[in-house]
């Protein structure tokens, strides 16, 4: 029995599609953060550990990024040896050191690890208190965008925050065949789709297009070094190759999964424009046309989901009466066999 729902807009189905491809680029990147974020952590507070006196007491939960002071001490006035603007270490009036030894020597290191020239650790992002027993507020450092406070793991974080941290933090790049700070570098490249994507205000996608996105998601979970290995990025790929196969299949969890990708988004835009206090007029216009465009987007998909939801329920029901006859009129194994099928059968294909 075919189940089949075509939705007429072709480019509106390509902008799904890649929707959910941003979905799979982040779970194959995910585990993978987890792992190298994991292990960075572990290398700091071993070496903090082997290295400090008086001996370090982890876990530290008292101090706060705008009291506390850092490892290393200023050249002279305003100059920090680890070139970070605005350091710690050149405003020294309220700063105390970490009471447990602890805090100061991480501060540095995140200073350290970050890839850009200058320094530039996200703070705001992270939250000290969990430094030294959290390896994900220490990569939250190297996400250079606002709106991931509240992210604990980098399963909750969305694909472009994970390739910040892949691109910012150079522990990583030991970890990755591309040369991640390179002019045209693909993770450089594919950390924009999610933007791309979900602020176009039409919610279309030329099918070239999303293809080609979706190509480029699969060339980073293909990295030659690690993640080519993996088989969590591996089984990613799998499903972004799904995607461009003709007649995919979407499912009511898809719509949601793309709405609360959209929330998240909004959420991530709205913190920006909180803090606009510091942005031009011009970066405070962007901000605003792209929230009202979100917006736009989020009921517009909301309504897609409801329409969908109802076809859904009307095919529910002719489903379960369809089950019914088989449980009448076919033999037992039979009936377990069809049953399968018409269940497997319950999702859209659009
Ligand atoms: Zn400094
Ligand atoms: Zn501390």
């Amino acid at each position: 029995m075919a189940h089949a729902i075509h939705l007429k807009n072709n480019k509106y189905r390509q902008w799904v599609k890649a929707g959910l491809g941003l979905g799979y680029l982040k779970e194959g990147l995910a585990p993978f953060c987890d792992d190298i974020g994991k292990q960075q952590h572990n290398d700091i507070i071993n070496q903090i550990q082997q290295t400090k006196t008086p001996q370090p007491n982890v876990p530290c939960s008292t101090c706060q990024i705008t009291t506390l002071q850092p490892d290393h001490v200023r050249v002279s006035k305003g100059i920090c040896p680890l070139k970070q603007d605005k350091c710690n270490c050149c405003f020294t009036n309220n700063k105390k050191p970490c009471p447990n030894n602890v805090c100061g020597a991480i501060y540095d290191s995140i200073i350290q690890y970050h890839a850009s020239i200058p320094p530039a650790p996200f703070w705001k992002n992270s939250d000290v208190q969990q430094w030294s027993t959290e390896p994900w507020q220490v990569c939250k450092c190297f996400i250079n965008a606002p709106g991931y406070k509240d992210k604990i793991s980098a399963d909750d974080t969305d694909c472009t925050g994970l390739i910040h941290v892949i691109i910012n933090n150079k522990y990583f790049h030991s970890h990755i065949g591309c040369n991640v700070t390179g002019p045209n570098n693909l993770f450089s490249k594919v950390r924009l789709y999610r933007n791309e994507i979900f602020h176009s205000s039409n919610m279309e996608l030329e099918e070239s297009k999303a293809n080609s996105y979706i190509d480029d998601m699969i060339v980073v979970l293909q990295d030659s070094k690690e993640l080519v290995h993996r088989q969590d990025a591996q089984q990613a790929v799998g499903k972004l190759q799904d995607l461009k196969k003709k007649g995919f299949i979407i499912t009511t969890e898809d719509f949601e999964d793309i709405l609360r990708q959209i929330k998240d988004e909004m959420a991530k835009v709205l913190k920006s424009t909180e803090n606009a206090a510091t942005k031009s007029e011009e970066e405070y216009e962007d901000l605003k046309n792209r929230l009202t465009e979100l917006k736009a987007q989020m009921s517009e998909a909301e309504k897609k989901h409801l329409e969908l939801k109802r076809k859904f329920t009307v095919l529910e029901t002719e489903q379960k009466e369809e089950i019914k006859r088989l449980m009448v009129e076919d033999s037992p194994q039979q009936n377990q066999l069809e049953y399968e099928k018409v269940k497997s059968g319950m999702f859209y294909r659009i």
